[in-house]
Protein backbone atom coordinates (compact mmCIF):
# COMPACT_ATOMS: atom_id res chain seq x y z
CA UNK A 1 0.00 0.00 0.00
CA UNK A 2 1.33 3.08 -0.64
CA UNK A 3 2.01 5.79 2.19
CA UNK A 4 -0.16 9.10 2.06
CA UNK A 5 1.92 12.34 1.44
CA UNK A 6 3.17 14.06 4.82
CA UNK A 7 1.83 15.56 7.27
CA UNK A 8 3.44 19.44 8.25
CA UNK A 9 1.59 19.84 12.06
CA UNK A 10 2.14 23.64 13.05
CA UNK A 11 0.76 25.27 16.20
CA UNK A 12 1.80 28.97 15.38
CA UNK A 13 2.53 31.38 12.53
CA UNK A 14 5.96 31.79 13.23
CA UNK A 15 6.50 28.23 12.03
CA UNK A 16 4.90 28.86 8.81
CA UNK A 17 8.35 29.29 7.29
CA UNK A 18 9.72 26.58 8.00
CA UNK A 19 6.84 24.27 7.07
CA UNK A 20 6.89 26.11 3.66
CA UNK A 21 10.62 24.94 3.08
CA UNK A 22 10.23 21.50 3.94
CA UNK A 23 6.49 21.42 1.53
CA UNK A 24 9.36 22.49 -1.01
CA UNK A 25 10.98 18.98 -0.70
CA UNK A 26 7.66 17.03 -0.39
CA UNK A 27 5.07 19.30 -2.58
CA UNK A 28 2.50 16.76 -2.23
CA UNK A 29 2.75 17.62 1.85
CA UNK A 30 -0.07 19.16 3.22
CA UNK A 31 0.58 21.70 6.00
CA UNK A 32 -2.06 21.78 8.90
CA UNK A 33 -2.39 25.06 11.04
CA UNK A 34 -4.07 25.11 14.16
CA UNK A 35 -7.28 27.87 13.68
CA UNK A 36 -7.34 30.84 14.79
CA UNK A 37 -3.15 30.59 15.59
CA UNK A 38 -2.10 30.05 11.76
CA UNK A 39 -2.98 31.86 8.37
CA UNK A 40 -2.70 30.53 5.43
CA UNK A 41 -2.11 26.82 6.26
CA UNK A 42 -3.54 24.07 3.50
CA UNK A 43 -5.61 22.78 6.01
CA UNK A 44 -6.88 23.98 9.40
CA UNK A 45 -7.45 21.64 12.96
CA UNK A 46 -8.86 22.18 16.01
CA UNK A 47 -7.26 20.26 18.09
CA UNK A 48 -3.93 19.01 18.04
CA UNK A 49 -4.09 15.68 20.04
CA UNK A 50 -6.68 14.83 18.00
CA UNK A 51 -5.45 15.50 14.76
CA UNK A 52 -2.29 13.95 15.44
CA UNK A 53 -3.76 10.60 16.10
CA UNK A 54 -6.03 10.78 13.41
CA UNK A 55 -2.96 11.08 11.56
CA UNK A 56 -1.01 8.47 12.77
CA UNK A 57 -3.63 5.84 12.83
CA UNK A 58 -4.38 6.23 9.00
CA UNK A 59 -0.11 5.84 8.53
CA UNK A 60 0.09 9.64 7.45
CA UNK A 61 4.65 10.16 8.32
CA UNK A 62 3.96 13.27 10.88
CA UNK A 63 6.72 16.60 10.64
CA UNK A 64 5.57 17.98 13.53
CA UNK A 65 6.60 21.65 14.02
CA UNK A 66 7.13 21.62 17.85
CA UNK A 67 8.67 20.22 20.91
CA UNK A 68 9.39 16.52 20.91
CA UNK A 69 8.06 15.77 24.13
CA UNK A 70 4.55 17.15 23.04
CA UNK A 71 4.49 14.48 20.15
CA UNK A 72 5.63 11.88 22.37
CA UNK A 73 2.57 12.43 24.91
CA UNK A 74 0.06 13.00 22.06
CA UNK A 75 0.98 9.77 20.53
CA UNK A 76 1.64 7.47 23.76
CA UNK A 77 -1.36 6.00 24.19
CA UNK A 78 -1.37 4.45 20.16
CA UNK A 79 1.76 3.79 20.70
CA UNK A 80 1.42 -0.02 22.53
CA UNK A 81 -1.52 -0.90 19.79
CA UNK A 82 -0.49 -3.15 16.69
CA UNK A 83 -0.57 -1.57 13.16
CA UNK A 84 0.86 1.03 11.40
CA UNK A 85 3.96 3.02 12.21
CA UNK A 86 4.47 5.90 9.71
CA UNK A 87 7.45 8.18 10.14
CA UNK A 88 6.93 10.49 13.03
CA UNK A 89 9.35 13.84 13.23
CA UNK A 90 10.01 16.80 15.54
CA UNK A 91 11.80 19.86 13.87
CA UNK A 92 11.79 22.98 15.72
CA UNK A 93 10.05 25.63 14.90
CA UNK A 94 13.07 27.52 13.49
CA UNK A 95 14.16 24.94 11.51
CA UNK A 96 17.30 24.41 13.51
CA UNK A 97 16.66 20.70 14.83
CA UNK A 98 15.56 17.45 12.96
CA UNK A 99 14.44 14.55 15.61
CA UNK A 100 13.33 11.43 13.59
CA UNK A 101 10.99 9.98 16.55
CA UNK A 102 9.18 6.76 15.32
CA UNK A 103 8.69 4.86 12.35
CA UNK A 104 12.39 3.28 12.04
CA UNK A 105 10.79 0.54 10.02
CA UNK A 106 8.82 3.43 7.99
CA UNK A 107 12.01 5.68 6.80
CA UNK A 108 11.86 7.72 9.21
CA UNK A 109 15.41 8.81 9.37
CA UNK A 110 15.91 8.85 5.52
CA UNK A 111 12.94 11.51 6.33
CA UNK A 112 15.28 13.12 8.68
CA UNK A 113 18.37 13.44 6.91
CA UNK A 114 16.31 14.34 3.76
CA UNK A 115 14.69 17.54 5.97
CA UNK A 116 17.69 18.36 7.66
CA UNK A 117 20.03 18.69 4.61
CA UNK A 118 17.18 20.94 2.98
CA UNK A 119 17.25 23.15 6.26
CA UNK A 120 21.05 23.03 6.48
CA UNK A 121 21.13 21.36 9.69
CA UNK A 122 21.91 17.51 10.59
CA UNK A 123 19.69 15.18 11.49
CA UNK A 124 19.57 13.88 15.05
CA UNK A 125 19.87 10.41 14.23
CA UNK A 126 19.98 7.86 17.40
CA UNK A 127 19.66 4.30 15.25
CA UNK A 128 23.94 2.84 15.74
CA UNK A 129 23.04 0.95 12.73
CA UNK A 130 22.37 3.39 10.34
CA UNK A 131 25.10 5.77 12.01
CA UNK A 132 27.71 3.65 11.49
CA UNK A 133 26.90 1.77 7.95
CA UNK A 134 24.55 4.74 6.29
CA UNK A 135 21.69 2.47 5.58
CA UNK A 136 19.08 0.63 7.56
CA UNK A 137 19.75 -3.25 7.27
CA UNK A 138 16.10 -3.82 8.32
CA UNK A 139 14.30 -1.35 6.56
CA UNK A 140 14.80 -2.53 2.93
CA UNK A 141 14.14 0.22 0.17
CA UNK A 142 10.64 -1.23 -1.72
CA UNK A 143 11.38 -4.10 -3.99
CA UNK A 144 12.89 -6.19 -1.08
CA UNK A 145 11.96 -7.92 1.68
CA UNK A 146 13.75 -8.66 5.15
CA UNK A 147 13.51 -12.53 6.12
CA UNK A 148 13.47 -12.14 10.18
CA UNK A 149 13.18 -9.11 11.72
CA UNK A 150 14.37 -10.22 15.35
CA UNK A 151 17.22 -12.01 13.24
CA UNK A 152 18.53 -8.52 11.57
CA UNK A 153 18.10 -6.99 14.57
CA UNK A 154 20.90 -9.27 16.08
CA UNK A 155 22.74 -8.73 12.77
CA UNK A 156 23.24 -5.36 13.39
CA UNK A 157 24.44 -5.42 16.94
CA UNK A 158 26.77 -7.86 15.97
CA UNK A 159 28.15 -6.13 13.13
CA UNK A 160 28.39 -3.24 15.86
CA UNK A 161 30.38 -5.10 17.74
CA UNK A 162 33.24 -5.71 15.35
CA UNK A 163 31.72 -8.68 13.53
CA UNK A 164 32.04 -8.44 9.45
CA UNK A 165 29.63 -10.03 6.87
CA UNK A 166 29.49 -12.28 3.27
CA UNK A 167 27.15 -10.80 1.22
CA UNK A 168 25.86 -13.38 -1.28
CA UNK A 169 23.62 -12.56 -4.20
CA UNK A 170 22.67 -8.95 -5.56
CA UNK A 171 21.10 -6.36 -4.11
CA UNK A 172 22.56 -2.92 -4.81
CA UNK A 173 21.69 -1.05 -1.84
CA UNK A 174 23.69 -3.03 0.14
CA UNK A 175 26.51 -2.77 -2.11
CA UNK A 176 26.72 0.97 -1.25
CA UNK A 177 26.29 0.57 2.21
CA UNK A 178 29.44 0.56 4.44
CA UNK A 179 29.06 -2.84 5.41
CA UNK A 180 32.32 -4.36 7.19
CA UNK A 181 32.48 -7.31 3.83
CA UNK A 182 34.65 -10.01 4.51
CA UNK A 183 34.28 -12.75 2.46
CA UNK A 184 35.55 -15.86 5.51
CA UNK A 185 32.86 -13.76 8.00
CA UNK A 186 30.15 -15.97 10.10
CA UNK A 187 27.67 -13.84 9.25
CA UNK A 188 26.37 -13.67 6.21
CA UNK A 189 23.64 -12.61 4.17
CA UNK A 190 21.67 -13.99 1.49
CA UNK A 191 19.50 -11.97 -1.35
CA UNK A 192 17.24 -14.71 -3.46
CA UNK A 193 13.71 -15.83 -4.24
CA UNK A 194 14.30 -19.29 -3.82
CA UNK A 195 12.69 -20.93 -0.63
CA UNK A 196 15.31 -21.50 1.44
CA UNK A 197 16.45 -22.38 5.20
CA UNK A 198 18.04 -20.03 6.99
CA UNK A 199 21.58 -21.95 7.61
CA UNK A 200 22.95 -20.58 10.83
CA UNK A 201 23.96 -16.55 11.18
CA UNK A 202 22.55 -16.16 7.55
CA UNK A 203 20.16 -13.22 7.58
CA UNK A 204 17.63 -13.44 4.40
CA UNK A 205 16.50 -10.95 2.09
CA UNK A 206 14.18 -11.54 -0.55
CA UNK A 207 13.61 -9.59 -3.75
CA UNK A 208 10.40 -9.14 -4.87
CA UNK A 209 10.70 -10.15 -8.26
CA UNK A 210 7.73 -12.94 -8.28
CA UNK A 211 4.31 -12.89 -10.12
CA UNK A 212 1.32 -15.11 -9.84
CA UNK A 213 -1.11 -14.70 -12.03
CA UNK A 214 -4.24 -16.87 -11.10
CA UNK A 215 -7.21 -17.45 -12.43
CA UNK A 216 -10.30 -18.34 -9.96
CA UNK A 217 -12.41 -19.94 -9.08
CA UNK A 218 -9.87 -22.10 -7.10
CA UNK A 219 -10.93 -22.97 -3.71
CA UNK A 220 -9.00 -21.48 -1.09
CA UNK A 221 -6.42 -19.33 -2.97
CA UNK A 222 -4.06 -17.97 -0.35
CA UNK A 223 -3.16 -22.19 0.40
CA UNK A 224 -3.01 -23.00 -3.26
CA UNK A 225 -0.63 -19.95 -4.01
CA UNK A 226 1.55 -21.03 -1.05
CA UNK A 227 1.21 -25.01 -2.70
CA UNK A 228 2.50 -23.37 -6.15
CA UNK A 229 5.13 -21.50 -4.89
CA UNK A 230 6.38 -24.46 -2.58
CA UNK A 231 6.49 -26.54 -5.49
CA UNK A 232 8.69 -24.02 -7.65
CA UNK A 233 11.05 -23.85 -4.84
CA UNK A 234 10.05 -20.32 -4.43
CA UNK A 235 9.79 -18.23 -1.47
CA UNK A 236 6.52 -16.62 -0.36
CA UNK A 237 8.22 -13.38 0.48
CA UNK A 238 9.77 -12.64 -3.05
CA UNK A 239 6.03 -12.57 -3.99
CA UNK A 240 5.55 -9.00 -5.80
CA UNK A 241 1.92 -9.10 -6.75
CA UNK A 242 -0.96 -11.01 -7.58
CA UNK A 243 -2.24 -10.60 -11.42
CA UNK A 244 -5.50 -11.76 -12.09
CA UNK A 245 -8.25 -11.50 -15.85
CA UNK A 246 -10.12 -8.29 -15.45
CA UNK A 247 -13.36 -10.44 -16.06
CA UNK A 248 -12.41 -11.32 -11.93
CA UNK A 249 -12.15 -8.00 -10.47
CA UNK A 250 -15.13 -8.20 -8.43
CA UNK A 251 -13.71 -11.86 -7.02
CA UNK A 252 -13.75 -11.16 -2.90
CA UNK A 253 -11.63 -14.57 -3.25
CA UNK A 254 -8.85 -12.62 -4.89
CA UNK A 255 -9.21 -9.76 -2.87
CA UNK A 256 -8.90 -12.13 0.23
CA UNK A 257 -6.13 -13.83 -1.01
CA UNK A 258 -3.85 -10.00 -2.01
CA UNK A 259 -4.47 -8.89 1.45
CA UNK A 260 -3.58 -12.34 3.36
CA UNK A 261 -0.45 -12.51 1.41
CA UNK A 262 0.27 -8.96 2.05
CA UNK A 263 0.69 -8.27 -1.80
CA UNK A 264 -1.57 -5.84 -4.32
CA UNK A 265 -3.53 -7.57 -6.41
CA UNK A 266 -3.40 -6.37 -10.34
CA UNK A 267 -5.89 -6.93 -13.52
CA UNK A 268 -5.31 -7.55 -17.15
CA UNK A 269 -7.69 -8.09 -20.09
CA UNK A 270 -6.71 -11.81 -20.78
CA UNK A 271 -8.11 -14.25 -23.65
CA UNK A 272 -5.99 -17.58 -22.85
CA UNK A 273 -4.05 -19.16 -19.80
CA UNK A 274 -2.88 -17.86 -16.66
CA UNK A 275 0.64 -18.68 -17.97
CA UNK A 276 0.14 -16.49 -21.34
CA UNK A 277 -0.92 -13.57 -18.49
CA UNK A 278 2.07 -14.07 -16.57
CA UNK A 279 4.39 -13.98 -19.36
CA UNK A 280 2.87 -10.69 -20.80
CA UNK A 281 2.68 -9.04 -18.05
CA UNK A 282 6.63 -9.11 -17.36
CA UNK A 283 8.93 -8.18 -19.37
CA UNK A 284 12.22 -10.83 -19.42
CA UNK A 285 10.19 -13.36 -17.18
CA UNK A 286 10.90 -17.31 -16.64
CA UNK A 287 7.61 -19.23 -16.46
CA UNK A 288 8.44 -21.43 -13.25
CA UNK A 289 5.56 -22.80 -13.06
CA UNK A 290 1.87 -23.14 -14.64
CA UNK A 291 -1.29 -25.30 -14.25
CA UNK A 292 -4.94 -24.18 -15.33
CA UNK A 293 -5.38 -21.87 -12.52
CA UNK A 294 -1.85 -20.22 -11.20
CA UNK A 295 1.29 -19.48 -13.02
CA UNK A 296 4.27 -18.31 -11.46
CA UNK A 297 6.86 -16.09 -13.55
CA UNK A 298 9.94 -14.81 -12.14
CA UNK A 299 12.00 -11.30 -13.39
CA UNK A 300 15.52 -10.21 -13.23
CA UNK A 301 14.95 -7.39 -11.18
CA UNK A 302 12.61 -6.17 -8.17
CA UNK A 303 9.22 -5.93 -9.88
CA UNK A 304 6.87 -2.46 -9.16
CA UNK A 305 3.90 -3.59 -8.75
CA UNK A 306 1.82 -0.21 -10.31
CA UNK A 307 3.69 -0.51 -13.71
CA UNK A 308 1.67 -4.24 -14.25
CA UNK A 309 -2.05 -4.11 -15.27
CA UNK A 310 -4.14 -2.36 -13.60
CA UNK A 311 -5.79 -2.34 -10.43
CA UNK A 312 -9.35 -2.76 -9.70
CA UNK A 313 -10.63 0.80 -9.87
CA UNK A 314 -12.94 2.36 -6.95
CA UNK A 315 -15.65 4.94 -6.69
CA UNK A 316 -16.35 6.32 -3.93
CA UNK A 317 -19.44 8.90 -2.96
CA UNK A 318 -18.89 10.59 0.19
CA UNK A 319 -20.32 13.37 2.36
CA UNK A 320 -18.78 16.18 3.75
CA UNK A 321 -20.96 16.64 5.97
CA UNK A 322 -22.59 20.39 6.43
CA UNK A 323 -19.04 22.10 5.89
CA UNK A 324 -16.91 21.82 8.80
CA UNK A 325 -14.13 19.93 8.56
CA UNK A 326 -14.41 18.52 12.38
CA UNK A 327 -18.17 17.19 10.97
CA UNK A 328 -16.55 15.05 8.18
CA UNK A 329 -16.60 11.60 8.97
CA UNK A 330 -12.47 10.08 9.39
CA UNK A 331 -13.39 7.50 6.15
CA UNK A 332 -14.35 10.43 4.10
CA UNK A 333 -11.25 11.76 5.04
CA UNK A 334 -9.25 9.42 3.97
CA UNK A 335 -10.86 8.42 0.79
CA UNK A 336 -10.19 11.89 -0.13
CA UNK A 337 -6.49 11.10 0.42
CA UNK A 338 -6.21 8.37 -1.75
CA UNK A 339 -8.36 10.13 -4.58
CA UNK A 340 -6.86 10.44 -8.21
CA UNK A 341 -10.21 12.31 -9.45
CA UNK A 342 -12.83 14.31 -7.84
CA UNK A 343 -16.29 15.29 -8.99
CA UNK A 344 -19.01 17.23 -8.14
CA UNK A 345 -19.95 20.77 -8.26
CA UNK A 346 -17.58 23.70 -7.70
CA UNK A 347 -19.05 25.01 -4.68
CA UNK A 348 -18.34 21.08 -2.60
CA UNK A 349 -15.12 20.33 -4.23
CA UNK A 350 -13.71 23.49 -3.16
CA UNK A 351 -15.05 22.98 0.29
CA UNK A 352 -13.21 18.90 0.16
CA UNK A 353 -9.98 20.75 -0.70
CA UNK A 354 -7.27 20.86 -0.53
CA UNK A 355 -6.15 18.75 -2.69
CA UNK A 356 -2.38 17.60 -3.74
CA UNK A 357 -0.88 18.45 -7.76
CA UNK A 358 -1.44 15.21 -8.46
CA UNK A 359 -5.12 14.92 -7.80
CA UNK A 360 -7.27 15.82 -10.96
CA UNK A 361 -10.99 18.23 -10.27
CA UNK A 362 -13.58 17.62 -12.28
CA UNK A 363 -15.79 20.40 -11.49
CA UNK A 364 -19.35 21.04 -13.15
CA UNK A 365 -22.90 22.57 -12.98
CA UNK A 366 -24.81 21.14 -10.08
CA UNK A 367 -27.34 20.22 -13.03
CA UNK A 368 -25.70 17.52 -14.64
CA UNK A 369 -25.81 15.06 -11.70
CA UNK A 370 -26.33 11.80 -14.12
CA UNK A 371 -23.35 13.37 -16.42
CA UNK A 372 -21.37 13.16 -13.91
CA UNK A 373 -22.26 9.69 -12.09
CA UNK A 374 -21.49 8.24 -15.67
CA UNK A 375 -18.22 10.07 -16.20
CA UNK A 376 -17.17 8.83 -12.68
CA UNK A 377 -17.78 5.27 -13.62
CA UNK A 378 -15.48 5.82 -16.97
CA UNK A 379 -12.58 7.33 -14.84
CA UNK A 380 -12.97 4.16 -12.06
CA UNK A 381 -13.43 1.38 -14.79
CA UNK A 382 -10.03 2.74 -16.00
CA UNK A 383 -8.26 1.37 -12.42
CA UNK A 384 -8.63 5.09 -10.90
CA UNK A 385 -9.40 6.06 -7.51
CA UNK A 386 -12.22 8.56 -8.10
CA UNK A 387 -14.94 10.41 -5.06
CA UNK A 388 -17.65 11.83 -5.99
CA UNK A 389 -18.29 14.46 -3.76
CA UNK A 390 -22.00 15.77 -2.16
CA UNK A 391 -22.73 18.04 0.93
CA UNK A 392 -24.15 16.98 3.68
CA UNK A 393 -25.05 13.21 3.23
CA UNK A 394 -24.59 11.71 -0.63
CA UNK A 395 -27.86 9.82 -0.08
CA UNK A 396 -29.97 12.58 0.69
CA UNK A 397 -30.84 14.70 -2.51
CA UNK A 398 -27.09 14.32 -3.59
CA UNK A 399 -25.77 12.00 -5.70
CA UNK A 400 -25.73 8.72 -4.51
CA UNK A 401 -29.32 7.63 -6.12
CA UNK A 402 -27.51 9.34 -9.23
CA UNK A 403 -24.70 7.00 -9.03
CA UNK A 404 -26.87 4.05 -8.29
CA UNK A 405 -28.99 4.81 -11.01
CA UNK A 406 -26.37 5.17 -13.88
CA UNK A 407 -25.28 1.82 -13.09
CA UNK A 408 -28.24 0.50 -12.50
CA UNK A 409 -28.92 1.68 -16.14
CA UNK A 410 -25.57 0.37 -17.67
CA UNK A 411 -24.73 -2.90 -18.89
CA UNK A 412 -20.83 -2.27 -19.23
CA UNK A 413 -19.61 -5.37 -17.34
CA UNK A 414 -16.47 -3.13 -16.39
CA UNK A 415 -18.73 -0.42 -14.72
CA UNK A 416 -20.32 -3.26 -12.16
CA UNK A 417 -17.23 -4.46 -11.49
CA UNK A 418 -15.97 -0.88 -9.92
CA UNK A 419 -15.22 -1.10 -6.10
CA UNK A 420 -18.48 0.98 -5.32
CA UNK A 421 -19.11 2.27 -2.10
CA UNK A 422 -21.24 5.20 -0.14
CA UNK A 423 -19.51 7.22 2.76
CA UNK A 424 -21.78 8.57 4.64
CA UNK A 425 -21.47 12.53 6.36
CA UNK A 426 -23.90 14.72 8.37
CA UNK A 427 -26.88 15.88 6.79
CA UNK A 428 -27.95 19.29 7.46
CA UNK A 429 -30.99 19.09 8.77
CA UNK A 430 -28.75 16.51 11.63
CA UNK A 431 -26.59 19.34 11.91
CA UNK A 432 -29.18 21.84 11.81
CA UNK A 433 -30.90 20.01 14.38
CA UNK A 434 -27.66 19.46 17.30
CA UNK A 435 -27.73 23.11 16.92
CA UNK A 436 -30.69 23.99 18.07
CA UNK A 437 -31.01 20.99 20.57
CA UNK A 438 -32.91 18.41 19.36
CA UNK A 439 -36.23 19.65 17.57
CA UNK A 440 -36.18 15.74 15.10
CA UNK A 441 -35.95 13.86 18.78
CA UNK A 442 -39.04 11.67 18.29
CA UNK A 443 -40.79 11.11 14.64
CA UNK A 444 -39.79 13.24 11.94
CA UNK A 445 -40.39 13.89 8.14
CA UNK A 446 -37.36 15.28 5.58
CA UNK A 447 -38.84 16.61 2.34
CA UNK A 448 -37.33 18.59 -0.88
CA UNK A 449 -39.71 21.99 -1.34
CA UNK A 450 -38.13 21.15 -4.86
CA UNK A 451 -40.23 21.18 -7.58
CA UNK A 452 -37.44 20.15 -10.19
CA UNK A 453 -37.34 16.52 -10.27
CA UNK A 454 -41.20 15.67 -8.92
CA UNK A 455 -44.47 17.42 -9.16
CA UNK A 456 -45.50 20.35 -6.93
CA UNK A 457 -49.34 18.52 -6.64
CA UNK A 458 -47.44 15.13 -4.68
CA UNK A 459 -45.51 17.73 -2.86
CA UNK A 460 -48.69 19.29 -1.73
CA UNK A 461 -49.80 15.74 -0.64
CA UNK A 462 -47.10 14.89 1.59
CA UNK A 463 -46.99 18.28 3.02
CA UNK A 464 -50.67 17.34 3.97
CA UNK A 465 -50.25 13.89 5.25
CA UNK A 466 -46.93 14.55 7.07
CA UNK A 467 -48.63 17.63 8.99
CA UNK A 468 -51.62 15.52 9.73
CA UNK A 469 -49.84 12.67 11.00
CA UNK A 470 -48.52 15.25 13.11
CA UNK A 471 -44.33 14.97 12.32
CA UNK A 472 -42.22 17.57 12.67
CA UNK A 473 -40.70 18.22 9.21
CA UNK A 474 -37.34 19.39 7.82
CA UNK A 475 -37.30 20.76 4.64
CA UNK A 476 -34.37 20.59 2.32
CA UNK A 477 -34.16 22.66 -0.92
CA UNK A 478 -36.90 25.30 0.70
CA UNK A 479 -36.75 28.32 -1.67
CA UNK A 480 -35.03 29.72 -4.43
CA UNK A 481 -35.33 32.49 -7.48
CA UNK A 482 -36.75 29.68 -9.96
CA UNK A 483 -39.35 28.78 -6.83
CA UNK A 484 -40.15 31.65 -5.11
CA UNK A 485 -43.66 30.80 -3.95
CA UNK A 486 -43.55 27.25 -3.09
CA UNK A 487 -42.02 27.56 0.29
CA UNK A 488 -45.67 30.06 1.45
CA UNK A 489 -47.62 27.33 -0.22
CA UNK A 490 -46.25 25.20 2.22
CA UNK A 491 -46.38 26.94 5.19
CA UNK A 492 -50.20 27.36 4.33
CA UNK A 493 -50.56 23.81 4.08
CA UNK A 494 -48.73 23.09 7.37
CA UNK A 495 -50.87 26.06 9.08
CA UNK A 496 -54.03 23.94 8.58
CA UNK A 497 -52.70 20.95 11.04
CA UNK A 498 -50.38 23.01 13.43
CA UNK A 499 -51.15 25.93 15.70
CA UNK A 500 -49.47 29.55 15.15
CA UNK A 501 -47.11 29.03 18.27
CA UNK A 502 -45.53 25.43 16.66
CA UNK A 503 -41.17 26.25 16.93
CA UNK A 504 -39.44 26.54 13.89
CA UNK A 505 -35.89 26.62 13.84
CA UNK A 506 -33.91 28.29 10.51
CA UNK A 507 -30.02 27.19 9.99
CA UNK A 508 -28.51 29.13 7.24
CA UNK A 509 -25.03 27.93 6.36
CA UNK A 510 -24.46 25.85 9.06
CA UNK A 511 -21.17 24.46 9.38
CA UNK A 512 -19.92 26.82 7.56
CA UNK A 513 -18.74 30.56 7.62
CA UNK A 514 -20.85 32.89 9.09
CA UNK A 515 -23.91 30.57 9.93
CA UNK A 516 -26.46 31.50 11.96
CA UNK A 517 -29.62 30.00 13.72
CA UNK A 518 -32.86 31.48 14.48
CA UNK A 519 -35.69 30.28 16.71
CA UNK A 520 -38.76 31.60 15.46
CA UNK A 521 -42.93 30.12 14.76
CA UNK A 522 -44.90 29.21 12.48
CA UNK A 523 -46.92 32.09 12.97
CA UNK A 524 -44.03 34.10 12.40
CA UNK A 525 -42.11 32.63 9.61
CA UNK A 526 -42.27 34.74 6.42
CA UNK A 527 -40.41 32.82 3.25
CA UNK A 528 -38.44 36.12 3.18
CA UNK A 529 -36.36 34.63 6.13
CA UNK A 530 -35.31 31.83 3.80
CA UNK A 531 -33.06 31.12 0.95
CA UNK A 532 -31.72 28.15 -0.46
CA UNK A 533 -28.60 27.83 2.21
CA UNK A 534 -31.49 27.36 4.90
CA UNK A 535 -32.63 24.11 6.51
CA UNK A 536 -35.78 25.11 8.02
CA UNK A 537 -36.89 22.34 10.62
CA UNK A 538 -40.75 22.63 11.75
CA UNK A 539 -41.59 21.35 14.87
CA UNK A 540 -44.65 18.71 15.89
CA UNK A 541 -47.60 19.62 18.23
CA UNK A 542 -44.93 18.28 21.38
CA UNK A 543 -41.81 20.53 20.60
CA UNK A 544 -40.99 22.89 23.36
CA UNK A 545 -38.85 25.82 23.78
CA UNK A 546 -36.68 27.41 26.47
CA UNK A 547 -34.01 29.72 26.86
CA UNK A 548 -30.14 28.99 27.33
CA UNK A 549 -28.16 30.92 30.13
CA UNK A 550 -25.63 32.92 27.80
CA UNK A 551 -28.84 33.72 25.33
CA UNK A 552 -31.01 32.30 22.83
CA UNK A 553 -32.93 29.27 22.81
CA UNK A 554 -33.38 25.53 23.16
CA UNK A 555 -35.24 23.81 21.23
CA UNK A 556 -36.49 19.93 21.74
CA UNK A 557 -38.92 17.10 20.81
CA UNK A 558 -39.49 14.84 23.75
CA UNK A 559 -39.28 11.53 23.42
CA UNK A 560 -42.81 10.09 24.45
CA UNK A 561 -45.70 10.85 22.70
CA UNK A 562 -49.81 11.04 24.20
CA UNK A 563 -49.18 10.99 28.21
CA UNK A 564 -46.22 12.00 29.78
CA UNK A 565 -44.74 8.93 31.42
CA UNK A 566 -43.84 9.15 35.08
CA UNK A 567 -40.04 9.11 35.84
N1 LIG B 1 -27.05 16.22 0.68
C1 LIG B 1 -27.33 17.43 1.41
C2 LIG B 1 -28.62 18.12 0.97
C3 LIG B 1 -28.60 18.64 -0.42
S1 LIG B 1 -30.07 19.53 -0.82
C4 LIG B 1 -27.39 17.08 2.89
O1 LIG B 1 -27.53 15.90 3.25
O2 LIG B 1 -27.30 18.00 3.70
C5 LIG B 1 -29.55 21.18 -0.55
C6 LIG B 1 -30.31 21.81 0.60
O3 LIG B 1 -29.79 21.32 1.82
C7 LIG B 1 -30.19 23.31 0.69
O4 LIG B 1 -31.14 23.96 -0.13
C8 LIG B 1 -30.46 23.57 2.16
O5 LIG B 1 -31.84 23.50 2.42
C9 LIG B 1 -29.85 22.35 2.80
N2 LIG B 1 -28.46 22.59 3.25
C10 LIG B 1 -27.35 22.04 2.77
N3 LIG B 1 -26.26 22.44 3.47
C11 LIG B 1 -26.72 23.27 4.42
C12 LIG B 1 -26.09 24.01 5.49
N4 LIG B 1 -24.77 23.94 5.67
N5 LIG B 1 -26.88 24.74 6.30
C13 LIG B 1 -28.21 24.77 6.12
N6 LIG B 1 -28.84 24.10 5.14
C14 LIG B 1 -28.13 23.37 4.30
Amino acid sequence: MTRPAPAIVILGNGSLATARNIQRLYPDAVIHGLAERVEGADRVYHEFGATLRELYQQDTPIIALCAAGIVIRTLAPLLLEKGAEPPVLAVAEDGSAVVPLLGGLGGVNVLAREIAAALNVSAAITTSGELRFGTCLLNPPNGYALGDLELGKRFVSDLLAGETVRIEGEAPWLAQAQLPENPQARLAVHVGHAERTPAANELLIYPRNVLVAVSAPVANVPDAIRDALHQAKIAVQSVACLLAPDSEMSSAALREAALELGVPLRFASAAGAVSELARNAIDSSVLIFGDDAIAIAVAEQPLDPSSIGRPRGRLAVIGLGPGAAELMVPAVKAELARANDVLGYETYVRMAGPFRADQVLHCTDNREEMQRARHAFELAAQGRSVVVVSSGDPGVFAMAAAVLEALHESTDAAWHNVDLEILPGVSASLATAAQAGAPLGHDFCVLSLSDNLKPWDIIEKRLDLASQADLALAFYNPISRSRPWQLGRALEIVARHRTPQTPVVLGRDIGRPGQTLRVTTLGQLTPDQVDMRTMVLVGSSTTCVFSRAGGGDWVYTPRWYGEKPSS
